[in-house]
């Protein structure tokens, strides 16, 4: 180590610490600048803890999984595994993507996209809607059967990063780490698991180019969608930090459950393990990525969705709280609604139970709640802007089964408590 700089012949003093070449054990030379051991050691710790300090700023800028959960809990009603499940992995996809790599640091943190399985009107839609509104970050929905491989009629894969981008106003960095919904993931499974007896090429063609995405890829996309041609500009747009929430109902996976452990130890383990579930959801929770593939999903999707969760079918105790209770329930939109014509709209409990007893028969989960509704509201809402003195509107549960006319009050009625 030269104790003198040979370029000035004279003694080397660290600038950082001020102590000279004698002093300390080695002094790095720049130009016009010198370091010593000590003080890149010191210097060393300093970048160390800032940028353990950014990590945890970084955290701390997603709220935990359990706020996470609250705020689903006011859109969605049950499917608490679901909701666990999703905002679980949200605060950890954030996390991810804030998290800073410490030098030295080999723990790769790996993308985790979900799967969300269950009946249709179950509230999948809705759990990925919901989160991505309170965490104000860019959402799309696409689904699956719309979807093509690239050059084929139909929308190319890629179009799905187009509306994503749309949604974040252009902003490619804030679409860069939105979330995707993607439905009816299973209408895409090829028609056998087995790929050597019948290959469905389309199915098969669509999940490889959603493996693209997901997988994360840099894509070049036309920024207002459609085919890509020679003269246009595209926008390079990177899915490694994107969400995907995948979802469908996945009819015939539980018969590929219970052909793989068999009825009998289910029905053995059943009873130990929760009386109050039923079998379906039992077998439900026994789900590997194997069924998924006999189900007819390629190996690499299933291996980029890794937490697959379950919805259930919803109860008619279920679909009365997603009748009323949540933030923006059916109810209170209709309510909401007549109040803005100076009418107060009361139902009788006898025809909100009609309502959810008629949903229930139509299979179609809480989807079907509107559309019963409607069925007789569109007669109310029609008739009661024409009627100037209407101060109260009653609905009966002859209005639900007879589409009966409600009994309206023209007098003001004391709100009820
Ligand atoms: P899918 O499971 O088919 O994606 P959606 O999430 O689109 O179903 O649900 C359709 C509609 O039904 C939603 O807009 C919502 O109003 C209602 N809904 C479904 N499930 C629930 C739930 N668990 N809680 C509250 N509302 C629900």
């Amino acid at each position: 180590m030269a104790k003198k700089d040979t370029r000035y012949n004279r003694l080397i003093i660290c600038s950082f610490c001020g102590k000279n070449s004698n002093q300390v054990e080695s002094i790095v030379a720049g130009p016009d600048v010198y370091i010593c051991n000590e003080c890149v050691e010191n210097a060393s710790e300093i970048v160390r803890q800032d940028l353990s300090n950014r990590v945890e700023e970084a955290t701390k800028s997603v709220t935990s999984p359990a706020e996470i959960h609250k705020v689903l809990s006011e859109f969605v009603i049950d499917q608490d595994a679901a909701k666990k499940a999703v905002a679980v992995a949200v605060y950890n996809h954030y996390k991810r993507i804030d998290a800073i790599q410490l030098p030295g640091d080999d723990v790769v943190l790996e993308k985790s996209n979900i799967l969300m399985i269950g009946p249709t009107g179950t509230g999948k839609t809705l759990i990925a809607q919901t989160m991505a509104k309170s965490l104000k970050v860019p959402f799309t929905i696409a689904d699956a059967t719309t979807l093509t491989e690239a050059g084929y009629v139909g929308e190319d894969v890629e179009n799905i990063l187009v509306r994503l981008l749309q949604a974040a106003d252009y902003d490619v960095e804030r679409a860069e780490r939105g979330i995707i919904y993607v439905d009816e993931l299973d209408k895409i499974a090829r028609k056998s698991g087995n790929p050597s007896i019948t290959r469905d090429v389309s199915g098969e063609g669509v999940q490889q180019g959603l493996l693209k995405i997901l997988e994360g890829t840099v894509a070049a996309i036309p920024p207002k969608g459609g085919r890509k041609h020679p003269e246009q500009n595209l926008i390079n747009m990177n899915t490694k930090n994107i969400l995907f929430i995948c979802g469908g109902a996945f009819d015939g996976l539980k018969d590929i459950i219970a052909q793989r452990i068999g009825r009998n130890a289910l029905g053995f383990g059943a009873k130990i393990a929760d009386e109050k579930k039923t079998n379906s959801e039992l077998l439900m929770q026994s789900l590997v990525p194997s069924d998924l593939i006999k189900f007819g999903l390629i190996p690499e999707l299933v291996g980029r969705l890794p937490i697959a969760t379950t919805l259930s079918e919803l109860s008619e105790k279920a679909l009365m709280s997603i009748l009323i209770e949540p933030k923006n329930a059916l109810v209170k939109q209709y309510k909401r609604m007549l109040e803005l014509d100076g009418v107060m709209l009361e139902f009788e409990e006898a025809a909100l139970r009609q309502v959810v007893k008629e949903a229930s028969n139509r299979k179609m989960g809480a989807r079907a709640l509107r559309a019963v509704m409607e069925e007789f509201m569109v007669n109310v809402m029609f008739e009661i802007p024409s009627m100037k003195d209407v101060k109260h509107c009653l609905i009966t549960e002859a209005v639900v089964l007879n589409k009966d006319r409600p009994i309206y009050n023209y007098q003001e009625m004391k709100k009820p408590a």
